[in-house]
């Protein structure tokens, strides 16, 4: 297992910002993953478990704690419809395994750059599908140290929330079960979906995606846009001329300079449309 120490987390934020954990650890299997948590849970140590961290805002002040990273827990493996990836595969990986397995039901998680396990806990999803809608059992470790195999009805899919996120349990792997289809016509849906993403997200920038929920009954980059803020600014954040749900990194930005630039478009949706903006980035550390 590769252990850092004293390492920048803007390194491997999606965002590009944040001070340096006390020590940064890759471990390759879950056996090393579960037997770390225990670890550092015995020894009262402070620890936080990330995929690729890109839907996070990360503390200039750093973390003096062990931020462990899934992203060398890789494994994806095919038995006839049905796949199980391990929580630190990205969901590119698992959608193009299922493509070459003439497997349908993933092509929607093509493009969001986050892993199996981050993926899993957000319930992400995009253009119409949820990584959730092909989910047969996920296997976690629970905050009382447990491995535990949950069903999908046990992981409580919500928008952009599940039991992982409001109990604090772990991801360790999730299994799909998928429908037989073309690979042409898999791979067709895939590339639409890509090239839909490079035209309309600002992908030449540093960003953790869409910054906000998408309040019933409304889009909330339209809302932004609609509150004159498209392209404000705030130090080296801005609210993206592209796809105003978007908060970028124009330049050196800070944590502080994202957190108070989405507070200055919440009050601003607030008073112009009444309507209140939920984040969906999460903020470690940061009040
Ligand atoms: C350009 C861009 C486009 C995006 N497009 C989309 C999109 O279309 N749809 C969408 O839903 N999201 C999108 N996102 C956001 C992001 O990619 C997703 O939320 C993704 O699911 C996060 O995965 P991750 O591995 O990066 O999670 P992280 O950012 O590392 O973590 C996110 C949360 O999940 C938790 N977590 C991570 N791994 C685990 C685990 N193994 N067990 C338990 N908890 C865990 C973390 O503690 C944290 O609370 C986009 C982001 C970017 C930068």
């Amino acid at each position: 297992m590769r252990i850092l120490e004293n390492e920048s987390m803007a390194i491997y934020s999606s965002f590009r910002i944040g001070g340096n954990a006390k020590r940064v650890c890759f471990p390759e299997t879950r056996e090393e993953l579960v037997s770390l948590i225990r670890e550092l849970r015995m020894n009262g140590e402070k620890y936080a478990v990330f995929g690729n961290c890109s839907n996070v805002l990360f503390p200039d002040e750093g973390y003096d704690g062990t931020l462990i990273l899934t992203t060398d827990l890789v494994d994806v493996l095919v038995y006839g419809n049905v796949i199980v990836a391990d929580c630190g595969a990205t969901m590119n990986k698992l959608s193009i395994v299922a493509s070459r397995n003439s497997l349908k039901g993933m092509e929607c998680l093509y493009g969001i750059p986050g892993t199996v396990g981050g993926g899993i806990a957000m319930n992400a999803g995009a253009y119409g599908g949820t990584i959730s809608d092909y989910i047969i059992g996920v296997s976690v470790l629970t905050d009382e140290g447990e491995i535990k195999e949950l069903s999908k009805e046990d992981m409580e899919f919500e928008y952009r929330n599940t039991v992982v996120l409001k109990k604090g349990y772990i991801v360790l792997g999730g299994r799909f079960m998928l429908e037989e289809g073309n690979e042409e016509e898999i791979r067709q849906l895939m590339d639409k979906n890509m090239n839909s993403r490079k035209t309309k997200q600002p992908l030449s920038y540093p960003s953790a995606g869409s910054f906000f929920k998408r309040p019933e009954g409304y889009f909330a980059g339209a809302l932004i846009e609609g509150a004159g803020l498209k392209g404000y600014r705030i130090g080296g954040a801005q609210v993206s001329e592209l796809h105003a749900g978007f908060i970028i990194n124009v330049g050196d930005a800070t944590a502080k300079d994202v957190k108070r630039l989405s507070e200055y478009v919440v009050r601003h949706v607030k008073k112009e449309f009444g309507v209140t903006l939920e984040r969906e980035v999460r903020f470690f550390g940061i009040d």
